[in-house]
This record gives C-alpha cells, sequence and structure tokens, in this order.
C-alpha cells in the first residue's frame, strides 16, 4: 500500500490487530443471525512523511453506514469542551454576527449550537443523515455531504466562506487526507481560521492506547506529519494547544499559506521539538508498540478471568469503538463480559460487532448490581465514575483497562 499522503510505499508496521467488522456496525437481533464482514486492522507508519495509517481494505461508504450511531451530546464533558471552544475562538479571533463558522463533521450539533446562541451564522458539514437531522432539530443548518475542494469550492460560490472552520475529530477519519485538507485552504477568507483537533499519536504510542485504532480511523498523527501534509495543501500552522481529550490531543491552528499573516506561536517548535525527542521520524519510536499493546490485553484477560473464578460478575459501560477493539481483539466474549452499558437509546437492544455482546440500558446495571464495571471508554472515565457513583452502595468498583488495568 501507498502512503495516503505522499504516496510513499509503506513498509513500517505499528501493530497488527488482526481482523474485526467496522466498530460501528452494531447488530440487532436480526442481523445476529447473519454472517459479519471482518476486514484486517493493520496500522503502517510511512518513513518518508510520519503519517501513521490503518491500512486500505473498506471504502468509507460501507464504513459510514446509515446505522452511525455516535452522539457527540451524549458526552456531558464534550459538550462543555464544545461550548468553551466556541468562547474562546469567539474572543480570540473577535467573531461576531457578521462571522460565518463552518464546522466539518458537525455531528449532532453539540458545537455549533453554542455559535448559533451566540448569534453567529453558523453551518454544518455533517454526511450522516441521523446526525445531520439532530443538529437540525436545533436549528442548525446541514449541508450532507463530505468535506473536500469540491465541496469547498460549491459553499465559495454560495458566499458561504469561513472566517473560522472546526474540525474536530474528523481529520484521522478521512481517507483522502490531501483533498480534505486542501478544501479548508479553499474554504477560508483571506484571514480566516481553521483549528482541528485529534488525538496526539505521542501520547497513543507512549501511553498503549491500541484500542483508539479501528477501521474509520484512517490516520494516526504527529505534529510533524500534520504540518507537512498541510503545508503541501495550502495551510500554513501558526498554534497549537495540547488538549486532555480523548486522551490526549492537539488543536491545531492553521491559516492560508498565500494569504495568512499570523506569526508562528513557539508553541509550534517546541511540539515539533519534543516529537523529534521522543523519536518520531525514526522507526524505534513505532517498534514495541504491539508488544505493549499485547500486555495491556492479556491483563485484561487475566483480570476477566480471575474475576470469573473468584465468582465476581463484570459488566461493561460505554458501547463505544474503544471497547469493540479491546473486546475484539482480546476474543471477549459475553461469558466473561454478560452485558454493556450506553446511555444512548440508539444503541440499547443492539449487540456490539464481532464480540456480539448486548447492549442495555444503565437500569439493567442498577438491577443486576455487578461486582466490577469496566468503563470502557478510559477517556471519560472521571465523568463516568461520577455518574455511577451509586454502584458503592453494593459495593462495586471501576475497572479501565489502558494504559494498564487499573480497579478502584
Ligand atoms: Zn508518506
Amino acid at each position: 500500500m501507498k502512503c495516503r499522503h505522499c504516496g510513499a510505499e509503506l513498509v513500517l508496521p505499528l501493530i497488527d490487530l488482526g481482523s474485526a467488522p467496522p466498530s460501528n456496525a452494531y447488530l440487532t437481533e436480526q442481523t445476529l443471525h447473519a454472517p459479519e464482514k471482518y476486514f484486517p486492522l493493520r496500522v503502517l507508519a510511512c518513513t518518508e512523511c510520519w503519517l501513521v495509517q490503518t491500512e486500505d481494505y473498506a471504502g468509507a461508504d460501507e464504513l459510514f453506514s446509515a446505522d452511525y450511531a455516535y452522539f457527540s451530546s451524549f458526552s456531558t464533558t464534550w459538550l462543555k469542551h464544545a461550548e468553551q471552544y466556541v468562547t474562546d475562538m469567539v474572543q480570540r479571533f473577535s467573531l461576531d454576527a457578521t462571522s460565518h463558522i463552518v464546522e466539518v463533521a458537525a455531528n449532532d450539533g453539540y458545537l455549533l449550537q453554542y455559535a448559533k446562541a451566540r448569534g453567529i451564522p453558523c453551518l454544518g458539514v455533517e454526511p450522516t443523515t441521523s446526525t445531520a437531522n439532530a443538529a437540525r432539530a436545533k436549528g442548525i443548518e446541514i449541508v450532507e455531504e463530505f468535506f473536500g475542494v469540491r465541496l469547498a469550492r460549491d459553499l465559495v460560490i454560495q458566499g458561504k466562506q469561513a472566517d473560522l472552520t472546526a474540525a474536530n475529530n474528523v481529520l484521522a477519519h478521512v481517507p483522502d487526507i490531501n483533498d480534505f485538507v486542501a478544501g479548508f485552504a479553499t474554504l477560508l477568507k483571506p484571514t480566516g481560521v481553521s483549528t482541528f483537533e485529534f488525538p496526539h499519536l505521542l501520547r497513543l504510542v507512549s501511553e498503549n492506547q491500541f484500542d483508539t485504532i479501528y477501521h474509520e480511523h484512517y490516520s494516526y498523527l504527529s505534529l510533524t506529519a500534520v504540518k507537512r501534509i498541510f503545508e503541501h495543501n495550502g495551510l500554513s500552522v501558526f498554534d497549537v494547544e495540547e488538549l486532555p481529550t480523548h486522551g490526549g490531543s492537539l488543536r491545531v491552528y492553521a491559516q492560508r499559506a498565500d494569504l495568512g499573516v499570523r506569526v508562528a506561536s513557539p508553541n509550534v517548535a517546541a511540539i515539533l521539538a519534543r516529537e523529534a525527542a521522543a523519536g518520531m521520524a525514526s522507526a524505534e519510536f513505532y517498534a514495541g508498540f504491539q508488544t505493549r499493546a499485547n500486555q495491556v490485553k492479556n491483563d485484561f484477560l487475566v483480570f476477566l478471568i480471575e474475576a470469573k473464578r473468584a465468582g465476581k460478575t463484570v459488566a461493561g459501560y460505554g458501547a463505544a469503538a474503544k471497547g469493540n477493539t479491546l473486546l475484539n481483539y482480546a476474543g471477549v466474549r459475553p461469558d466473561l463480559f454478560p452485558y454493556v452499558v450506553d446511555r444512548n437509546p440508539a444503541k440499547q437492544e443492539k449487540f456490539l460487532p464481532g464480540c456480539r455482546i448486548p447492549i442495555v440500558a444503565e437500569a439493567h446495571l442498577k438491577r443486576t448490581r455487578p461486582d466490577y464495571v469496566v468503563i470502557l471508554p478510559w477517556n471519560l472515565r472521571g465523568e463516568v465514575m461520577e455518574q455511577l457513583a451509586y454502584i458503592r452502595e453494593w459495593g462495586g468498583q471501576f475497572v479501565t483497562a489502558v494504559p494498564n488495568i487499573k480497579i478502584a
């Protein structure tokens, strides 16, 4: 396979997670009786531009099926993050009723609702019908398409150039990263700003976050790779911040390479230097990840088996992609992990793909009173522990598996 950005042949493996169904291909009572489609889940690093990427097997159309059911507004932490983002951007870039904000991957309007509340005209781009409809219900205008140069040109023709574009947790989800990035360079006004948030590859590798790897995630990004990809597609990076979200993310600020006048903040050089010091532009950095991931997987299995032998009961919380990667890679089935609770009614009564673990409403947890609740989205550990604090009443404990098994 050739690199999605630079076209070099990919030869350096990061990790091989076997094969798994697409992480959002939830099953129903009916589809439980049908075969599932599995795709190899293997990640490679480009030794030319250091873009880390999933080996290409499935097309975007097949992965982002109509059943794709992730609604951003189900996480209160994420909503707070979005509201703070809008507050910060309005202040920093002096946005007002004459400005225009475009969010790509606007999901259910979790972020743009705060722009709208401030009277700032905004537009969302969201190819998933169910979430797009939820955003429209909040009064937000949505274009239901995939983003790239073609759509950006259409929007410019319609007079919808942007003072600010937001793209949170989507840069890693696009198969054609060059066309996607070039779309922002096309859409921005001369003085406009594009921000991108994505999980930081430095944290992913150093903290064993192998469960953040899944098919819908085409790229795993360092600032080193992003800066290069942006420069090749008409954007220049002028600032970067580290965020605690999703196990450690970067927020990159970019402007048009041709007309942008902002001076680069020292943060850019500082993070590039840290990545260089960690060896992210050398093969050594990527070696050893598989061994560490296997250790995490094995420790998780040992926990489940020992709990079972001790007569303890286990439940899961959070039927999201992370959990699917971990459970499928570990080969866990309902005998060891009987159910997973999720607050999203669209997921309840369904089954996790591959491992076929049933997804249930929270009431089930209160009824069965398990000894352990495994928080699959470990990045929301604090939030979930607060929400489910009542499990302490029956002596319940919380468990997270990444970066290593933790029982509290
Ligand atoms: Zn490359």
